[in-house]
């Protein structure tokens, strides 16, 4: 199995550390309001690497976590550590506290998940629930030196970690005070320094703030991520998920501050999924196009189709939202369906091989879900029997994800199954014209009833 890895920028043969579980950690959601469709395309890239190695046969252990604090709205900005908490101002916007605002989003994100049909993870980790776990890690960068303290809180030094910009390609020396986008913090020494604790205002009590060795306060974003990982997966681990957004300023402090703890590798391959475009520009609230689920359902869409919809490009390039494209894809999962619901089951037919090693080809060559897709319409298009057909397709389902299990039942016409019973009375009373003509009816009607001695069997003609 290959994947691309962002920190070498090459696409590598897969080998976890330990032969037979893959730990995986995907940067989850930050619950102050709705996840949109451009998050859950993330999450469906997570779910297909999880699919992926459990078909290859491995053993996941998969943690996502839930940010339930700490992360400011400027962090995605280029400067982190501006700007407020996310669920401290949802809090007062909303009028609840901001433990109902995690609770809320956190809640109808699962149910969202599930609609996804994603992998569940081993356990969703809320940051609140790893508060000592922060401060411990922090204590150990302090020990080691990687820390300084300003008015506001306690930040980590990345002129100390040389390897800083590896996976973000920027270089410290090139960032003066001019080149971050928001007003920089004066006091921090390099513009690339992030806060690990951030004191609490002294002029307003918060809604969740912690007792520390450096005074009250919360985490800072990037370090809820180092801690949950670590504690859960270990030091090191396999593979890390999470937006390409992340890839330039929460991921290479993810990494500074846990490397420079552990002195060891913290992820072997890291995984960026690209973002969701809509209408061919930017997605966001601003712009009202950041569409959650229950605006697909609303216009009369299932979110698998949504699901399927991802799966057309591959999880590393843009992809373009626009309703027409998911009206045609949900036209195409429906086909795909009805087609399912006219198949035969055998379970004994044997699987399609060369079908079969495409669609692996496809999978293990960086998860390429759109050739996998066109193996799948091939599979269909081919001459090869019904139960083939649909054993494979099960087969592939394992990774699609698009519950085709629960299409498959081949339904033999209630008319038809009449049909035949009055031809087994009429036989059994030896009226043969009349059993002979109703024979012809059903076949007109594209079945064919086969005799024994005890009963009659109708099956589709070929
Ligand atoms: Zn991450
Ligand atoms: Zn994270």
């Amino acid at each position: 199995m290959k994947l691309y890895n962002s920190l070498s920028k090459e696409t590598e043969d897969f080998k976890p550390i330990n032969p037979d579980i893959v730990t995986i950690y995907t940067c989850g959601p930050t619950v102050y309001m709705y996840q949109h469709i451009g998050n859950f395309r993330t999450f469906v890239a997570s779910d297909l690497v999880q699919r992926v190695l459990k078909y290859n046969g491995y053993k996941v252990k998969s943690i996502m976590n839930i940010t339930d604090v700490g992360h400011l709205t400027g962090d995605n900005l280029g400067d982190a550590d501006t700007g407020s908490d996310r669920l401290e101002i949802a809090a007062d916007r909303e009028g609840k506290s901001a433990r109902d605002i995690a609770d809320f989003y956190t809640e109808y994100f699962l149910k969202d998940f599930d609609k996804l049909n994603l992998t569940k993870p081993e356990r969703f980790t809320k940051a609140t629930a790893y508060i000592k776990d922060m401060v411990a890690l922090i204590q150990k960068l302090e020990q080691k030196g990687f820390t300084y303290r300003i008015s506001d809180g306690i930040y980590f030094d990345t002129s100390k970690f040389a390897q800083y910009g590896k996976l973000s390609g920027v270089k410290l020396e090139d960032l003066g005070g001019a080149g971050a986008r928001l007003e920089p913090n004066p006091e921090k020494r390099n513009p690339t320094d992030f806060a690990l604790w951030k004191l609490s205002p002294s002029d307003k009590v918060r809604w969740q703030e912690w007792e520390s060795p450096w005074g009250k306060g919360f985490p800072g974003w990037h370090i809820e991520c180092s801690a949950m990982s670590m504690i859960e997966l270990g030091e090191t681990l396999d593979v890390h998920v999470g937006g390409e957004d992340h890839k330039m300023i929460h991921h290479p402090n993810e990494i500074a501050q846990s490397e420079c703890a552990t002195g060891k590798k913290f992820v072997n391959y890291w995984v960026h999924g690209a973002f969701l475009k809509v209408d061919g520009g930017r997605m966001g609230k601003s712009v009202g196009n950041a569409y959650i689920i229950s605006d697909l359902e609303a216009k009369g869409f299932e979110p698998l189709a949504l699901r399927f919809f991802y799966m057309h490009a591959h999880y590393r390039t843009k992809l373009n939202f626009t309703w027409e494209a998911l009206q045609n894809t949900q036209n195409s999962l429906r086909r795909l369906f009805a087609l399912i619901e006219t198949y035969k089951e055998d379970p004994d037919a044997p699987l399609a091989i060369e079908h079969m090693r495409q669609f692996e080809d496809a999978i293990n060559n960086d998860i390429n879900m759109p050739t996998a897709v066109a193996v799948m319409w091939d599979l269909i298009k081919s001459d090869l029997s019904e139960g083939t057909k649909l054993n494979t397709l099960l087969k592939f389902d394992e990774v699609f994800g698009l519950k085709i299990a629960d299409h498959i039942g081949y339904e033999i016409p209630k008319s038809v199954e009449n049909l035949a019973r009055t031809r087994w009375e009429y036989k059994k009373q030896g009226i043969w014209d009349k059993a002979d003509m109703i024979r012809r009816q059903i076949e007109k009607a594209g079945f064919v009833v086969d005799d024994s001695s005890s009963d009659f069997k109708i099956r589709r003609a070929k």
